[in-house]
């Protein structure tokens, strides 16, 4: 029988993360869902895929290399690392408090090269391994009042196009995922003007669910994806094109 690869999956207790880390279980993967505070939401999910929850801010990268280690310890690899744990901040870009930027440029950016450094020693050890960011299309061509969040996404974007580049070489792809408007509490605070707006702005007339980022993380995951690196996958129904 084939061994069972290892996930780790960022932000894995809600929204895309949730649905990614149940996909990915389906997929035959042994995921490590981490989470920050929703402990019992990462606990019900495990209980349901078999998966390991594990706490840890990606923004501190003493508890990114406990989390890693924990996993290394336990399974003695990582195969595919996701991205995918973010935080939101809305509002005029010069009324954001410095305190919110430094912490939103922490989680989403730092966060996100925390995570790829504490696994790639153990991928670059077996040349194989996936990382897959998960941007969004406002880091592609800029969101009104979300100006950090836009401008955290396009760093996202630029670090999945560098390290594609780097470690490329040594056997691993990094690919990036934009998503368009998804239904998560991400965007609970939209009113539904707002979000009927949004739905008819797509020329498929919808609004995302997180399956549909989940299915496109396990595409990029998955061996049909092997020629795949440093690219960025917009899905968004058509929002961006
Ligand atoms: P969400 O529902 O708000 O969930 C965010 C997840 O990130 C939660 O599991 C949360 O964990 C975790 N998280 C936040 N800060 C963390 C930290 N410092 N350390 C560890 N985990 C942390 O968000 P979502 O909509 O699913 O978004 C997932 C990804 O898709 C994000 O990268 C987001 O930017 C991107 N995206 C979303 C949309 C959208 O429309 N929803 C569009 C484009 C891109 P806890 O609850 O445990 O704290």
């Amino acid at each position: 029988m084939e061994e069972s690869k290892i996930a780790l999956v960022t932000g894995g207790s809600r929204g895309i993360g949730a649905k990614t880390a149940e996909l990915l279980a389906q997929n035959g993967y042994i995921v490590a869902v981490n989470y920050l505070n929703s402990s019992r939401m990462a606990c019900k999910i495990c209980n349901h895929i078999e998966g390991i929850p594990l706490c840890a801010d990606v923004a501190d990268y003493s508890q990114v290399v406990d989390m890693v280690n924990t996993i290394i310890q336990r399974f003695g690899r990582i195969d595919l690392l996701v991205n995918n744990a973010a935080i939101s901040v809305t509002g005029l870009f010069t009324e954001i408090s410095e305190s919110e930027a430094d912490r939103l440029f922490d989680v989403n950016v730092k966060g996100t090269l925390n995570c790829s450094k504490a696994v790639l020693p153990y991928m670059i050890r077996r040349k194989s391994g996936k990382i897959i960011n998960i941007a969004s299309m406002w880091g592609e061509v800029g969101a009104s009042c979300e100006v950090h969040y836009s401008t955290s996404k396009a760093a996202v974007i630029g670090f999945t196009k560098a390290l594609a580049k780097e470690v490329g070489p040594s056997g691993i792809q990094v690919n990036c995922i934009s998503p368009g408007v998804i239904m998560t509490d991400m965007n609970k605070h939209l009113s539904d003007d707002e979000l009927y707006e949004l739905k008819y702005e797509s020329p498929l007339e919808r609004l995302g669910a997180p399956e549909d980022i989940a299915n496109a993380v396990c595409f990029l995951a998955s061996d049909k994806a092997n020629f795949i690196t440093g690219q960025v996958l917009g899905v968004n129904g058509g929002f961006v094109i």
